[in-house]
């Protein structure tokens, strides 16, 4: 079951919660004001750039315009 993250328009409260159903009217528990529902931020987005981080050209005879 997915938990979201929701985030009070009114009184900037922030607060996760189970969500049953796609239904579900979520209301800010302090002020019963609307809130907005923020994106799941798991592990995604960490792009660790190994692949692309290869060392610039070291090595012997390399020089060719010597
Ligand atoms: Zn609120």
């Amino acid at each position: 079951m997915p938990i979201y993250e929701y985030n009070c328009e009114h009184c900037s409260y922030k607060f996760d919660k189970l969500v049953m159903s796609h239904n579900t009217d979520v209301k800010c528990p302090l002020c019963q004001g609307g809130v907005k529902k923020l994106m799941s931020t798991f592990s995604v987005g960490h792009d660790d750039n190994i692949s692309g981080n290869l060392p610039p050209g070291v090595g012997p005879g390399m020089c060719t315009n010597c």
